[in-house]
C-alpha cells in the first residue's frame, strides 16, 4: 500500500506542552488536507497519511509541503513486516546503474533479522536484480530506508523530502502583519507564521493618492499567504486623511517618521481591540531612510504595549526575494502599485530622527482624533485560498 511518512522536529524539544503541540500540528495537517480523502495514523515519532487516492498524491504531498511544524516526508510502500514480503518490495525500486545504501530500522526487536544482517541481504538483492548497480555506504545517489516498526508493518521508502520545520501554526499566539504591496511585508508575515503565530493583515491606503487596484493587490498578496496560514482577516484603513495632515503640518522631512508613528498608533489599537499579540514589519536595518536603528526607535517609541517583530531585520533585499520567490508571492508584489508610503514622499527624509524631534513635529497635529478617524474607517477583508 502506498502511503506517506510524515517527520516532525522541534516538538521534541517542548517537554509538557509536548501534547498540545502535537494536536495543533494533527489538526493543521487535518485542516490542510480538507477536501482530501485520507486516513491519518499516529505511531511513535510518525505519522503516517494512507487511502488515499493514488492521483492526489502530489497534491497531498503538495499540500503538506505548506504545514508548519513538519520537518520532511516521504512517499512510501507499507507492507506487512515480514522478511519476503519485505524483499519483494525492495525489489521493486529501480537501482540500475546508481549507487546506492540500504539503512534498516528495526524499532520491533521481535523482526527475525538484526538490522545490519538484514541490511546486508537487501543490498545483495539490489545487486542481483539491478544491473550497474554498486554500494555505496559513503555517498550514495540512492538511499533505501527499510523502517520496521511495532505495529507489524515496515516503510520502505527512497526519497525523503524537505517541508517547511518551524512550529504548528497556532502554537505561538497571534500578530497583526502590516501589509503593504511591497516584497518584504509578506515574507515577514511567513516567517513568523513559521514560528507558529496566526496571522491577521492590517492595510492602509490612501485612496483617491493610490488606486483600487493597489488594495486589490494586497488582497491577493494576503490570499497568497493564506495558502500558509489559513484564513488571514485583512483589516483596511484609509490613511488619507493622516497623510494630508502630516503633508499640511509638518516639516516635509518627517513625512515619513510621523506616517510610520502613526501607523504604529493605530496598529497597537487594532491589537488591543481584536486581541492580537504583537505587531509584526517588513522592516530590514538600512534598508530605506525609516528602516535605520533611530528611525525604528522613533517609530517603536510610540508602541507601549505589544512587541513588535521585524524578521527579515538581518536579511539582505536578495534573501528576501528568495523567500517571496519561493512562497509564490513575488510575482504580486512586484506588479506597479503605488503604496500609500510612495505619497507625498520628502526629496530628504530625516535618516537620523529622534524622539524629541518627533514629539515636536506631532504638537501641530491632533494625533489622537488622527488615530481616531482612521480607526472608524477600518473594513475588514476575509482573505482565503
Ligand atoms: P515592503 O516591501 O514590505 O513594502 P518596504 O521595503 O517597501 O517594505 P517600507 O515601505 O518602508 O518598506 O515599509 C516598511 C514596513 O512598513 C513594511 O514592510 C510593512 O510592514 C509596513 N508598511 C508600509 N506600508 C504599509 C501600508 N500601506 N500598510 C500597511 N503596512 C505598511
Ligand atoms: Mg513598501
Amino acid at each position: 500500500m502506498k502511503v506517506i511518512l510524515l517527520r516532525f522536529g522541534e516538538l521534541y524539544l517542548k517537554g509538557h506542552n509536548r501534547n498540545v503541540f502535537e494536536n495543533t500540528l494533527i489538526d493543521n495537517i487535518k485542516k490542510m488536507l480538507q477536501g482530501e480523502e485520507f486516513k491519518f495514523e499516529k505511531t511513535f515519532g510518525r505519522y503516517v497519511i494512507s487511502d488515499y487516492k493514488e492521483d492526489r498524491e502530489n497534491e497531498i504531498v503538495k499540500k503538506l509541503k505548506k504545514v508548519f511544524g513538519l520537518y520532511s516526508l516521504s512517499k512510501a510502500r507499507e507492507v506487512e513486516a515480514d522478511v519476503n514480503k519485505i524483499k519483494e518490495c525492495v525489489k521493486g525500486i529501480d537501482c540500475k546503474n546508481t549507487s546506492f545504501k540500504v539503512f534498516v530500522k528495526r524499532a520491533d526487536k521481535n523482526f527475525p533479522i538484526p538490522s545490519m544482517e538484514f541490511a546486508k541481504e537487501l543490498g545483495e538483492l539490489v545487486l542481483e536484480t539491478n544491473e550497474g548497480s554498486f554500494v555505496d555506504l559513503y555517498n550514495p545517489q540512492k538511499e533505501i530506508h527499510v523502517d520496521i516498526r511495532f505495529n507489524g508493518k515496515a516503510y520502505i521508502f527512497s526519497e525523503t523530502i524537505k517541508c517547511l520545520g518551524g512550529l504548528p501554526l497556532g502554537s505561538s499566539g497571534k500578530g497583526l502583519l502590516l501589509l503593504s504591496g511591497g516584497i518584504d511585508s509578506p515574507v515577514a508575515g511567513f516567517l513568523m507564521a513559521k514560528r507558529g503565530m496566526t496571522l491577521e493583515a492590517l492595510h492602509f491606503h490612501s485612496y483617491p493618492y493610490t488606486s483600487e487596484q493597489a488594495k486589490e493587490k494586497v488582497v491577493t498578496l494576503a490570499k497568497e499567504l493564506s495558502e500558509y496560514t489559513g484564513e488571514i482577516k485583512l483589516h483596511v484603513i484609509s490613511f488619507t486623511r493622516v497623510q494630508e495632515e502630516i503633508h499640511k503640518r509638518c516639516k516635509d522631512e518627517f513625512m515619513i517618521t510621523i506616517m510610520r508613528r502613526i501607523m504604529m498608533r493605530v496598529a497597537e489599537r487594532l491589537c488591543e481591540k481584536h486581541d492580537l499579540g504583537a505587531v509584526i514589519t517588513g522592516e530590514s536595518l538600512g534598508q530605506v531612510a525609516s528602516q535605520t536603528m533611530q528611525s525604528m526607535t522613533v517609530t517603536g517609541d510610540v508602541v507601549k504595549y505589544k512587541p513588535i517583530f521585524r524578521p527579515c531585520i538581518a536579511m539582505d533585499k536578495e534573501e528576501i526575494m528568495k523567500i517571496a520567490k519561493e512562497i509564490e508571492t513575488y510575482q504580486t508584489s512586484i506588479l506597479p502599485y503605488e503604496d500609500c508610503c510612495t505619497v507625498f514622499l520628502p526629496k530628504n527624509p530625516v535618516i537620523k530622527p529622534t524622539i524629541k524631534q518627533a514629539e515636536r513635529e506631532e504638537e501641530y497635529l491632533n494625533v489622537e482624533a488622527l488615530v481616531e478617524q482612521a480607526l472608524e474607517s477600518e473594513e475588514i477583508i476575509v482573505c482565503n485560498k
